[in-house]
């Protein structure tokens, strides 16, 4: 450990960095509520079944990037990579079997063991809904103008909506024999993780990040066009849905995302301001079975990263952490009391103070208020002791009056 430093990959966020956090945390909460959703905490550590199951064997965060351990009692646990599986977890303890939809939105760390680079961390945030129960392309098609009227009220601009289907698991044959076929004939110049998904999951291939495999992905044919009929049918519904909404996006036949329970529609949101990693938000149609389930799960849903919100925001103005009210300092020893009392009085009728506690002088006191850009500074020595009164000065006009100490509070509210 070096400099105080988090682990690599983490970061702290500090009170001058998380009015912009808590910004965005407020936007999620009004926009999503506007929608009917509800938000959901579930467990930062799951059940590493949890995520095995529902995620898929075969997906790069299941094989390489979660953070897994065996607690005391000898159980297998995984700090969440993501928070879709275990919200499905929590979800079948409802009555969600019963035809009802849930619609839940959560906010909080995510863990995987990546590579850090600018915008990819291995302790990241993310801010997700998920409507699960009932299936309805209208209900794609609500969940991604959601997105984007969250985006709207953050002042987030410039981004893109990429659009695209894994159709279902029955529907998607045709289109796995084609992939197979054209991938057969170039694995040998193929990296080796691509040589294993050709056996083992085909359509991760096309999530490969390795230059060497770019030139083959990018030619692969349009799989759109091998998928069943209901699968093509509900893909074009979300799209006129979104036409109608005048939501404006791009069809991106290779956008598969990945992990394995996506079905039907999948989008991710980019952003140009994100560089390499411009993905700001990623999501879709998914079918989890929870061990022990009755059945599957059929949601709709999406992530974005906060990290990246921050980034794209970062242009849009501060959000630092509002200016108090009130700084109260003692200029003398006698006058600590009285400033520990109106320092409370202020604080609980909703006037946020910084106070201290150890004499100082007018000049330092002073120059202390106004660093924190208070409104107002409020001092006491062994003039204002004696005749039992504050000085208060207004930091912005500059104008000083004297309050009495039993009335400062009530006066100062009337001033409001
Ligand atoms: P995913 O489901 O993996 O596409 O993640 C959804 C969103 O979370 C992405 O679009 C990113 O904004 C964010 N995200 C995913 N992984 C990371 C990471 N390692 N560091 C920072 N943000 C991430």
């Amino acid at each position: 450990m070096t400099n105080f430093a988090p682990p690599p990959g983490t970061s702290d966020i500090m009170p001058e960095e998380i009015g912009i956090w808590h910004f965005m945390e407020n936007a999620a909460h009004k926009v999503f509520r506007l929608y009917g959703y509800g938000e959901i905490r579930t467990p930062v550590l799951e059940f590493t079944e949890v995520f095995i199951h529902g995620l898929g064997s075969e997906t790069d965060v299941v094989r390489k990037e979660m953070y897994t351990l065996k607690d005391r009692g000898g159980r297998d646990l995984t700090l969440r990579p993501e928070g879709t599986a275990g919200i499905i977890r929590a979800l079948c303890a409802t009555d969600i079997f019963a035809g009802s939809d849930k619609k839940v939105y959560y906010m909080g760390p995510m863990f995987r063991g990546e590579r850090p680079a600018a915008g990819r961390k291995r302790q990241f945030h993310q801010i997700g809904v998920e409507n699960a129960g009932r299936i309805l392309p209208e209900f794609d098609a609500e969940c991604i103008f959601m997105f984007m009227h969250y985006l709207q009220e953050v002042g987030i601009e410039g981004h893109s909506l990429l659009m695209s289907t894994r159709a279902t698991p029955e529907d998607r044959k045709p289109a796995e024999k084609a992939l197979n076929e054209y991938f057969s004939s170039h694995i040998s110049e193929m990296c080796e993780d691509c040589k294993t998904r050709l056996e083992r999951n085909i359509w991760r291939i096309l999530d490969c990040k390795n230059p060497q495999c770019a030139p083959f992905i990018s030619e692969t044919p349009d799989m759109l066009g091998y998928f069943g009929d209901d699968s093509r049918r509900h893909f074009e519904k979300v799209c006129s849905l979104l036409d109608r909404m005048n939501v404006k996006y791009k069809v991106e036949p290779r956008l598969v995302r990945g992990l394995d329970y996506y079905v039907h529609t999948v989008f991710e949101v980019t952003h140009p301001g994100l560089g390499a990693q411009n993905a700001l938000a990623g999501g879709g149609r998914y079918r989890i079975r929870p061990s022990g389930a009755k059945k599957e799960v059929e949601g709709i849903g999406f992530a974005a990263g906060m990290e990246r919100l921050v980034m794209a925001l970062q242009n849009h103005g501060t959000h630092t952490q509002e200016a108090p009210f009130a700084y109260v300092a003692p200029l003398c020893a006698e006058a600590v009391l009285p400033c520990l009392e109106t320092a409370k009085g202020l604080r609980l009728a909703n006037l946020s103070t910084v106070a201290e506690y150890d004499p100082r002088s007018l000049k330092s006191a002073l120059r202390a208020a106004g660093r924190i850009s208070a409104k107002f500074a409020i001092v006491a020595g062994e003039n204002e002791l004696e005749k039992s009164s504050f000085l208060c000065k207004d930091m912005k006009s500059g104008t000083q009056k004297e309050f009495s100490m039993s009335e400062i509070v009530a006066q100062l509210i009337s001033q409001i």
